[in-house]
């Protein structure tokens, strides 16, 4: 049975990227449709609006998003689409993974680390930032609800579940934050004893940045808050190797896009040399979550093959000769075979 995808190729190197993927996910025989929708600088170009209505329609009805990145314009008022999107579809689980792939220039090798980041609370609110009259004062909120803690990390223990994972750490300071992310992590403890199954410890995010850089090896999934999970979903990255293999899922009760963690490169669009990879490796995400688990792991297993034996083909930024197109081929071959 054929399943209709909203695709949004996006800005700067969004559509080469994109098209280098929808060919693997052709190759990959998954029985997916494509119905595209524009948002970004094209949008503003062709319809004058940065992310039309006819695309927040598409994603609503389609229910799941293949995302290229997107420019939000400096100044002129323009909010993040980024930041829009997430709140008008109340996307509340940032999901990143970070997974060592071989060739690659990286500190580690054999990391395989989910950070789950809840995505519309905590020190990222728009409101309640303020700044007193004579510019001497800045405040800001940080507001941690019952609710916002107990669906992000109910959905770490799901997704542990589904995904055979066997750990979870709640990354927390409760030591210091003690009204905010004390309920967090209070929340945290509570669940964690519903799926016995599962380890559970926490862990205080001072610690847990220098743990993750001199004992990455311990940790599975990671839960946290907004801005500790934004701090650490990129460290992760950082671990192995960059953004240029860093996919990030937005996953809501009623939608959820997945798209790479890198911007559109302006420096490189339209040169045939981005890496198609982080696009990829959020496809696979978006395969798992439609249920295709086998195929997600298929995809993820043919870009690991591509890195060892296709070195040629792949892009210049992993140390490759090739283009986004042949690494797309390479990894299209593999998938098909
Ligand atoms: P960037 O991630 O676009 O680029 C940073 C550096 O990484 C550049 O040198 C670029 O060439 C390189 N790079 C990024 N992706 C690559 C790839 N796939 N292959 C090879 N090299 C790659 O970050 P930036 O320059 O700070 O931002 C550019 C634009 O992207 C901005 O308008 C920003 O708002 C937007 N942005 C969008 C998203 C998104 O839509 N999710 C995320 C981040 C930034």
């Amino acid at each position: 049975m054929s399943k209709t995808i909203a695709v949004i190729p996006g800005d700067g190197i969004g559509p080469e990227i994109m098209t280098a993927t929808l060919r693997v996910l052709d190759a990959l025989d998954c029985g997916l449709a494509y119905d595209f929708a524009d948002a970004g600088m094209v949008a503003l170009d062709k319809h004058g609006d940065l992310l039309p209505k006819a695309t927040l329609d598409k994603i609503a009805e389609h229910k799941v998003a293949l995302k290229g990145p997107l420019t939000t314009p400096i100044g002129g008022g323009f909010t993040s689409i980024n930041v829009t999107l997430r709140r008008h579809f109340d996307l509340y689980a940032n999901v990143r993974p970070a997974i060592s792939f071989p060739g690659t220039k990286s500190r580690y090798e054999n990391i395989d680390i989910i950070t789950v980041r809840e995505n519309t609370e905590g020190a990222y609110l728009a409101e309640g930032q303020t700044l007193s009259e004579d510019g001497e004062v800045a405040q800001s909120i940080i507001r941690n609800t019952r609710k916002g803690s107990t669906r992000i990390v109910r959905y770490a223990f799901e997704m542990a579940v589904k995904k055979g994972r066997k750990k979870i750490t709640a990354v927390h300071k409760a030591n210091i934050l003690k009204t905010s992310t004390g309920l967090f992590l209070n929340v945290a403890r509570e669940i964690a004893k519903e799926y016995p199954q599962i380890e559970f410890n926490e862990m205080i995010v001072d610690n847990t940045c220098m743990q993750l850089v001199m004992r990455p090896e311990q940790f599975d999934v990671i839960v946290t808050t907004n801005l500790f999970g934004d701090i650490i979903s990129d460290l992760c990255a950082g671990l192995v190797g960059g953004l240029g293999l860093a996919p990030g899922d937005n996953i809501g009760e009623h939608a959820a896009i997945f798209e790479a963690v890198h911007g559109s490169a302006p420096d490189i669009a339209g040169k045939g040399i981005a890496n198609p990879c982080a696009l990829l490796l959020a496809a696979a995400d978006m395969l798992d979550h439609l249920g295709q688990v086998e195929k997600g792991t298929k995809l993820r297993q043919a870009i690991r093959d591509t890195l060892t034996h296709d070195r040629d083909s792949v892009t210049p930024d992993l140390g490759g000769k090739g283009t986004t197109e042949s690494f797309g081929e390479a990894i299209a071959r593999r998938v098909a075979a």
